[in-house]
């Protein structure tokens, strides 16, 4: 089974999806397609994808049709082209605010490869304007503490950024002759919480924002030399940019500890497995099924079921005490308003909405 299961979510998940403008060639290239369609804006939280041809709407099961090949989708908050880097933080910020009141917080972006995920994380971030999530969240961070220390609060911030390859754990802040030979397994922390760690990975303390750029630009040199296709090793890998937030009161004597886990999903894209073989259908396989087990974590936690399968991919073990309990979970779905990406958009809608 892959990936294309239909999540419908209540609760403390919520969903936003993003649509990305047509850059460079699409401009004048779209339209040309025979799955030519629209996405329309219906209000914040509701947009509508409409195609020419015909969709059979009974198929699309918990969602709203208006026949003739349209369909409502509903989340918490959609996001048009114009949306700007600025605006989309602003609606996370209480998000990265409540890491600092010690709850575990997810962020994933979750799309097709190309829909925008890794500019919504990581954006440009040589440009101000540009910075995706991963900068201004640390420098929320940073402006949020400064303010909590007129209340006696004191933080340290570490950070970390893994990638997920294949069910292999890379460190990305490490370089690979670095890391030749160590072994990075994910271990619990023995603290009663659920907590998990990564052996051997690279703990770097953040002391201001500008070293997150550092960060950023390191991993992105890692990710280069690793990989002969840079972009379909991104497009196959999840990364996890992981911030420990640890505060201490001197005048109250609490304590709380936050995690904030900023992760850029695999594409979401259904890879096929007939047609490959050996490792590379191993590999195919990995990724379908990483990214069906979050879609079976995210659901599970949603009905609240009592057995969550986290163990059964690298990813849903690494965070699961970011996932449910005491924690916070946002899915950004990134879409592509290419015609020819019409398929993939219509599933990554699709895959996660929310039902009231
Ligand atoms: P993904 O990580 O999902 O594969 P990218 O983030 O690399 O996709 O985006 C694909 C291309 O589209 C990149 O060139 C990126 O700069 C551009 N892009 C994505 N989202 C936007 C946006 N909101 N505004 C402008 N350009 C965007
Ligand atoms: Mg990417």
């Amino acid at each position: 089974k892959l990936h294309n299961q239909v999540l419908e979510l209540k609760g403390n998940i919520r969903v936003f999806c993003r649509v990305r403008p047509l850059i460079g060639e699409e401009i004048k290239n779209n339209g040309d397609s025979s799955d030519i369609h629209h996405i329309n804006f219906l209000d914040e939280r509701t947009l509508e994808l409409c195609k020419g041809g015909d969709v059979n709407s009974s198929t699309m099961s918990g969602l709203k049709g208006r026949g003739n090949g349209h369909l409502e989708f509903t989340y918490d908050k959609v996001f048009t082209p114009c949306a700007t880097q600025t605006e989309v933080f602003e609606e996370i910020s209480q998000l990265v605010q409540s890491a600092l009141d010690g709850y575990n917080v997810c962020v994933f972006a979750y799309g097709q490869t190309g829909s925008g995920k890794t500019f919504t994380m990581e954006g440009c971030p040589d440009s101000e304007e540009l910075e995706g999530v991963i900068t201004r969240t640390v420098r929320h961070v940073f402006t949020s503490m400064k303010e909590l220390k007129d209340k006696g609060w004191t933080y340290t911030v570490e950070a970390s950024f893994l990638e997920i390859y294949n069910e292999t754990i890379r460190d990305l802040l490490v370089s690979s002759k670095e890391a030749k030979n160590l072994t990075y397994d994910i271990k619990l922390v023995d603290n009663k919480k659920n907590d998990t760690y990564v052996t051997n990975l690279k703990i770097v303390p953040v002391l201001d924002e500008t070293q997150v750029h550092q960060l950023l630009r390191m991993a992105q040199q890692q990710r280069a030399v690793a990989a002969t296709n840079m972009n379909e090793h991104s497009s196959r890998s999840h990364s996890v940019f992981r911030l420990k937030l640890v505060g201490e009161n001197c005048r109250t004597s609490e304590s709380c500890e936050g995690t904030l886990n900023l992760v850029d999903l695999a594409g979401s894209e259904r890879l096929k497995e007939s047609g490959s073989e050996g490792a590379r259908l191993t590999e195919t396989q990995n990724i379908n099924r990483s990214l069906s087990n979050l879609g079976n974590v995210i659901m599970a936690l949603a009905q609240k079921q009592g057995h969550i399968p986290y163990r059964n991919s690298k990813l849903t073990h690494l965070l699961q005490n970011s996932l449910g309990g005491n924690s916070k979970t946002l899915m950004f779905v990134n879409v592509s308003p290419v015609d020819l990406c019409y398929s993939e958009t219509l599933n990554s809608l699709r895959f996660a909405t929310k039902v009231n």
